[in-house]
């Protein structure tokens, strides 16, 4: 059975496409928010990444709401690709890894910082684990880059990490800049997948720290593997599950009714679901 007809039965797929999201990963961002209460305050934020956009609608959902507000807020979506437009979103359609998206960036907040910085990207995966979790780190470190160009003191960062075996160097980089990090897999993120999300709170850049596009991974000079670090050189990240813990279940098989009329109601909704399947 091909992907495709397993992702249809995912309980996420099936409640994105009723509530209008792009993208099943909404209901990820939307979990990071319940137990992160990501959004407080927040007027200007940036989507690294955002193509096709579901990510995007959760801001511009969350952050405009009421119209009167809707003026004060600006949002910035970045992706190679072209993204059909969204309410309240400004689009530019380039590489997170160039300096030249950072000033695009900072243009369009007319050199205000940003408040919320959050980035979903991820490489086209190629199968092989190493290349993959290299690729996607080297896709963080560049997203934590343009962050340090664009957030605000105190200001938050979330990005998609794999837990590979190299994630504590990426932990001891962030940690150099936010001085609370947090690894949340929320509920509606697959337990089979290594995909979870950094909580960077509180950016707090070393003092003369000039923002740079540099990146340790690709600089040779590192001849320590991170993983044997001890002591106050290794950092301990904690984990943490989050979403409300009643929601679907993202590795589960739902019947085909149990999404109906179920959101946000999720706890009657999976009592009702599991009443039908009898688990
Ligand atoms: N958060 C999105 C949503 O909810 O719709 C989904 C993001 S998708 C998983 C990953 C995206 O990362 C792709 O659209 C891809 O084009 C983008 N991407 C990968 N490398 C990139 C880069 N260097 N610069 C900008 N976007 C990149």
């Amino acid at each position: 059975m091909g992907r495709s007809s397993k992702d249809k039965r995912d309980i996420y797929y099936r409640l994105a496409k009723e509530e209008g999201w792009r993208a099943r990963s909404a209901f990820k961002l939307l979990q990071l928010d319940e137990e992160f209460g990501l959004f407080k305050g927040v007027k200007r934020a940036v989507d690294l990444c955002a193509a096709p956009g579901s990510w995007s609608q959760v801001l511009s959902r969350k952050l405009r709401g009421k119209e009167e507000k809707s003026e004060e807020v600006k949002i910035v979506a970045v992706d190679l690709q072209a993204m059909a437009p969204l309410p309240g979103v400004t689009q530019i359609q380039g590489d997170i890894t160039k300096i030249s998206t950072a000033l695009e960036i900072i243009r369009h907040f007319e050199g205000q910082p940003a408040d919320l910085v959050v980035c979903d990207g991820a490489p086209d995966v190629t199968g092989l684990h190493d290349v993959d979790e290299y690729i996607q780190a080297q896709l963080l470190l560049a997203a934590l880059n343009i962050t340090t160009h664009v957030l605000k003191p105190g200001g938050t960062f979330v990005a998609k990490i794999f837990r590979g075996k190299d994630v504590t160097l990426l932990y001891s980089q962030l940690k150099i800049f936010f001085s609370s990090v947090t690894c949340a897999k929320p509920r509606s993120s697959r337990n089979s997948s290594i995909e979870a999300f950094v909580m960077c709170q509180n950016y707090s850049p070393p003092v003369g720290y000039v923002p740079n596009m540099s990146n340790p991974l690709l600089d040779h000079s590192y001849d320590v593997d991170f993983n044997q670090l001890e002591g106050p050189n290794r950092i301990i990240v904690p984990f943490l599950a989050c979403g409300d813990l009643s929601a679907f279940d993202s590795d589960r098989t739902y019947p085909l009714q149990a999404t109906l009329g179920c959101w946000p109601s999720r706890q009657s909704c999976k009592e009702k679901a599991i009443s039908q399947t009898g688990q």
